[in-house]
């Protein structure tokens, strides 16, 4: 197992040099040199990240009893409006840069803390230095599960390569509609790119989680959907495409805590909380197509604004 994962990690790195040294990592494709100049994303190449703690806060078979290894890469290759992180994504407020090595023994020290897996927060501008890492920290002894816990907007071939390298998929699927990919997140290409990587990802995991006694994810996938304000319909296509194109039987985490953070404040439409009644339609509309595996989120009461 652990050849086998040092293997597709060596042909990841060798397959991806011309990509990194001219940056197509993802779909944006914008071919820089990132050790001279930034692209889209906004992060040169060595891996800046804003924390490496143990995180109680994932689903529960990511985050467990003791804890999911999260690493929290600054920059961002899309641009949401209302970014829920937008200080670590795209204020890139970062505590450490990181090489090779020092990443990978921040790897180690949290497989020593007790996580359940190291958990790539926003990888996907990073992914070639994370695989380059975790060879590393393989080598060294790193053993617990990879997590790839992304926007869902990667570039195919490289999620295809990652094939025996993650364990663990979480990807978001945000949106099925154009024109709010454009508009909230300046990446118009998203629902399509989305759509393929979900799609690989599910191919390589299949649909059930496989998992230790207690519980603990060691293979498979996860697709969380967060619910924003004034966005029902999308929300609805988006259920209504994961049913018909992958399974009803997916673990899906719908999320509710969508909250007008950056840009998003004095947005018309999105500039507010989501109400309880957009939330149960929603949730109405995923049980009426079969969802029953996976979290629904409670939505929190909150004040008037
Ligand atoms: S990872 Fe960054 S520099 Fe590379 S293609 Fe994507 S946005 Fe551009």
């Amino acid at each position: 197992m652990r050849t086998d994962k040092l293997d597709r990690i060596k042909y990841f790195l060798e397959k991806h040099q011309e990509n990194i040294r001219s940056c197509r990592m993802c779909p944006r494709a914008c071919g820089v040199d990132r050790a001279k100049e930034l692209g889209e994303c906004g992060e040169g190449f060595d891996p800046r990240i804003s924390s490496a703690n143990l995180h109680y806060g994932e689903e529960p078979p990511i985050s467990g009893t003791s804890g999911s290894g999260t690493i929290f890469f600054t920059g961002c290759n899309l641009h949401c409006l209302y970014c829920q992180n937008f200080p670590i994504s795209q204020l890139h407020r970062a505590t450490k840069t990181l090489g090779t090595e020092s990443l990978a023994d921040t790897m180690l020290a949290l497989q020593k803390r007790g996580a359940h897996n190291i958990n790539f927060v926003t990888p996907s501008h990073y992914v070639y230095q994370a695989v380059a890492a975790l060879g590393a920290a393989v080598e060294k002894g790193l053993t617990i599960p990879v997590v790839y816990n992304t926007s869902g907007y990667d570039s195919l071939p490289v999620i295809r390569d990652l094939e025996g390298i993650v364990d663990i998929y979480l990807p978001d699927m945000k949106y099925v509609f154009d024109d709010i990919a454009v508009e909230y997140s300046c990446a118009p290409d998203y629902p399509r790119i989305n759509r393929s990587v979900l799609l690989e990802m599910y191919r390589q995991t299949g649909l059930e989680i496989d998992a230790d006694d207690a519980g603990i994810a060691k293979r498979g996938l996860i697709i969380r959907h967060l619910v924003i304000p004034g966005n029902v319909e999308n929300s609805k296509e988006v259920l209504k495409w994961i049913a018909e194109n992958l399974s009803p039987d997916i673990h899906l985490a719908l999320m509710s805590q969508y909250f007008p953070a950056d840009r998003a404040a004095n947005h018309p439409v999105i500039g507010r909380r989501l109400t309880q009644e957009e939330y149960d339609e929603v949730i109405g509309y995923a049980d009426g197509l079969g969802f029953e595996n996976g979290w629904f989120q409670e939505l929190e009461a909150h004040g008037g604004c």
